[in-house]
């Protein structure tokens, strides 16, 4: 293994319908919902330049959320929970976990799930997965919505409280219960940072990719089955930096400047592959 370079791969990610990535209740202020949203716990200054800080409060989605939910997806995409539920079947807690072969595209891109996996991989005289090649940062509000949101709801609050109810079948009695939401429309923007350690690492990037996609097609944090986290990326940006840029000899490259959609980054997959080989 030798470093190559990384990619870094900055998106925005539109909420087509309410969004609700939860933080827990503690955080939340006396009287909330059952269900808050994550929020920063103090501004971040001088985010947005000029002065104009992230405020205290903006909700966010955090990377691991980010990271988590890709990873599961591609999990049942690769055939991955079917290895692990056929290696665990005895054990059905263990089969549900995320895959620990080392081996996989998923266990290359997202880590292994499992200390002992370099160890077993070692005794089988098998070739070790290297580190994680991504990681996937928290991804926070635009400007442009942090003040769509304060228009419309007031200074300072950034969430919809939206009611659902469950209704008794035989009584018709409904057991309201109140969830917090980023309203549709909302936009974040965050990156994920791939490394590349190896020429057939150009074969793992377009992992994250379908993640990606796959994403969009499923949804981000809670009651996805009842209506809330459908997301959309967009404005997609792939920025090549060689090892030599981290020298000091290297300049950075523009791969892919803003990419309106994943099928568009996926059309151009051959040239971003073409950077670690
Ligand atoms: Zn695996």
């Amino acid at each position: 293994m030798r470093y190559k370079g990384s990619f870094i791969i900055n998106y925005k990610l539109r909420a087509l319908t309410g969004l609700r990535v939860g933080g827990s209740r503690e955080e939340f202020d006396i009287g909330g919902t059952d269900n808050p949203v994550m929020k920063l716990p103090v501004e971040m200054p001088d985010y947005f330049g000029e002065n104009k800080p992230l405020p205290k409060g903006a909700p966010y989605i955090p990377g691991s959320s980010i990271k988590g939910k890709m990873r599961s997806l591609l999990e049942w995409v690769y055939g991955r929970v079917e290895a692990m539920y056929q290696k665990n079947s005895s054990e059905i807690e263990k089969a549900g976990k995320p895959c620990d072969c080392g081996e996989c595209e998923v266990c290359k891109v997202f880590g292994t799930g499992d200390a002992k996996t370099f160890e077993r991989l070692e005794q089988e005289g098998k070739e070790q997965p290297g580190p994680a090649r991504a990681k996937f940062f928290d991804a926070y509000p635009t400007e442009d919505t942090l003040n769509r949101l304060q228009n419309a709801l007031g200074q300072g609050i950034f969430t919809e409280i939206k009611t659902e109810n469950q209704i008794n079948r035989i009584t018709s009695r409904a057991n309201p219960r109140k969830v917090e939401r980023v309203p549709a429309g909302s936009e974040f923007e965050g990156s994920v940072i791939f490394d590349c350690y190896k020429e057939s690492d150009n074969e793992l990037i377009g992992v994250i990719f379908n993640g990606m996609k796959k994403l969009e097609d499923s949804f981000l944090g809670g009651y996805g089955s009842r209506g809330s986290g459908r997301v959309q990326f967009k404005d997609i940006e792939v920025i090549w930096r060689p090892a030599d840029y981290y020298k000091g000899n290297g300049n950075e490259e523009k791969v892919v400047d803003k990419a309106k959609s994943v099928d568009e980054i996926l059309s151009r997959l051959g040239e971003i592959k073409k950077k670690c080989s």
